[in-house]
């Protein structure tokens, strides 16, 4: 009987694993790689990317694990705010400027200005309400986040735009994976916070590409991690949990005293059949929006108009934002050198209309927008790779708040982690895999002082715990 079985190996199950490693534990992936949703490669000075790479830093959870993991992360250099939009590529300068920078026709000023000074104020309001008050924990100050203007869409929340207005707002928005017509006003507002208070929040990378923190986290544990290991079913039994899974055109069965759950919502509520139904229920509102983002590496000999910045805004093109890793490597070399790195990334719905395309079409549409963006960028090209995520992230819909209570309630031995607990992406991910993990040691802790109190059996040992979020 293993101590634990985690179902799911990218951030949120790995967290948790490597919180559990001196227990006896299995993890369990359905891909033939860790990470899921992070995803680069190494390519000399440079790396690809696919997936997360802007992490949290300050006191965070992901702090503790790059450091417990000794994973080299540092600031991300270079400006998250550049735009390049109607001809123009603005690196930096405060955003509030951009209005009056980008060509645009008077009517789409006044719309852009009036709508951004009614964002502005809610933006204040939504600062000021997910502030941590004090004696406050984690979990009542996400509820709030969720609840901040939970009650209709953020289109509907900021009314009627011109044509350039809301162009100009939708690469911030749509980051979430949603359009504005889906996600909820609170969270379009949360977005905003986001971008505008600049390194508050996502500022970090991890030195050599997103994937080396999952190679850190998994290296120690590569004998308890089975690879194209497809869970199927988890079932509750009086005192342990059973988890059937498929590999190698095999059907296994392994029984665990505890599962932590940590496939994406979508999966976990297939998985789990006997899960309580209200949570049950909650799994499978969780909506996921899509995302295809390529991969690009470059061969420029000297140095390109966008070095300076990491994250360039590009409303009306077939991507919402070009993310420059190569800056990653320019933040730390004293003199330019040759090469680089570009990712592109399609949200919602311009993930849907490339989503089914093969991937020369994605890669001809998206090289003919980078080239306006990026003049040049087609005759530059080294290496090109796209990805799809049909389960890209999961946003925060009207409504979402209320779905939380039941997510994060107490019962059984299967404990949810995963990105849709809460609002943070993979600073969600790593903090729900290690509270899952600290409540199975919890578990695990007890059993053992049972079994060494009483050997033969203790009556209490067959019950399923009364505590512990399943
Ligand atoms: C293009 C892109 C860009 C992003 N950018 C950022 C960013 O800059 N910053 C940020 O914070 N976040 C970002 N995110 C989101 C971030 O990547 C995710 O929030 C995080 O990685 C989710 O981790 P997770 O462990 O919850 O889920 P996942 O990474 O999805 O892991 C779930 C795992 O479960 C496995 N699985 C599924 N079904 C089964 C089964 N039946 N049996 C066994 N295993 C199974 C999957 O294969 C997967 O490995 C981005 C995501 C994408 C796609």
């Amino acid at each position: 009987m293993k101590d634990a079985v985690i179902v799911g190996g990218g951030l949120a199950g790995l967290s948790a694993a490597w919180r559990l490693r001196n227990w006896g534990v299995t993890l369990l992936e359905s891909n033939h790689r860790v990470g899921g949703r992070i995803r680069s490669e190494n390519r000399g000075r440079y790396f690809l990317n696919w997936g997360g790479h802007m992490f949290a830093g300050g006191k965070t959870a992901t702090t503790d694990l790059i450091n417990e993991t000794q994973t080299r992360s540092g600031e991300i250099p270079g400006s998250l705010s550049a735009i390049s939009m109607n001809g123009k590529l603005l690196i930096d300068g405060p955003v509030q400027s951009y209005p009056f920078r980008i060509p645009m026709a008077m009517k789409d000023r006044v719309s852009m200005v009036r709508a951004g000074a009614k964002v502005s104020a809610d933006v204040l309001r939504y600062a000021n309400a997910v502030r941590l008050r004090p004696n406050e924990s984690a979990e009542m100050r996400q509820q709030r986040i969720y609840d901040f203007e939970n009650d209709r869409t953020f289109a509907d929340y900021v009314g009627e735009l011109s044509e350039d207005a809301e162009a100009m707002f939708r690469p911030t928005i749509t980051r979430s994976a949603a359009d504005p017509d889906e996600l909820a006003a609170g969270a379009g507002i949360g977005y905003f916070s986001l971008v505008w208070n600049i390194g508050q929040g996502l500022n970090r990378n991890i030195s050599g590409g997103a994937s080396n923190l999952v190679e850190s986290i998994a290296a120690p544990l590569q004998d308890d991690i089975q690879l194209d290991a497809k869970v199927q079913e988890i079932v509750h039994k009086k005192d342990h949990v059973v988890v059937r899974y498929r590999q190698d055109d095999i059907d296994h069965e392994i029984g665990a005293r505890t599962v932590i759950l940590a496939t994406p919502a979508t999966v976990a509520h297939k998985l789990a059949v006997d899960l309580q139904p209200e949570k049950r229920e909650a799994l499978a509102q969780i909506v996921y929006g899509p995302y295809v983002s390529a991969a690009f590496l470059t061969n420029e000999t000297g140095p390109k108009p966008w070095d300076r910045a990491y994250g360039i805004a590009t409303p009306k093109r077939s991507f919402n934002v070009v993310m420059n890793q190569g800056n990653i490597v320019r933040g730390a070399e004293a003199e330019r050198q040759p090469g680089g790195s570009i990712m592109t990334f399609s949200p919602g719905s311009l993930a849907r209309r490339l989503l089914d395309l093969d991937d020369e079409d994605i890669l001809e549409t998206y090289v003919s927008d980078l080239d306006d963006v990026l003049p040049g960028f087609a005759g530059i090209i080294e290496e090109a790779h796209v990805q799809r995520w049909r389960t890209g992230a999961p946003y925060c819909f009207p409504g979402r708040g209320k779905l939380q209570p039941a997510l994060t309630a107490l019962s059984g031995r299967v404990f949810l982690a995963g990105d849709y607990l809460g609002t943070l992406y993979t600073e969600t991910a790593i903090s729900s895999g290690f509270t899952a993990a600290q409540e199975v040691a919890n578990i695990l802790a007890t059993a053992r002082q049972t079994r060494r109190h009483h050997p033969v059996q203790h009556p209490n040992e067959n019950e399923p715990p009364r505590h512990g979020r399943g």
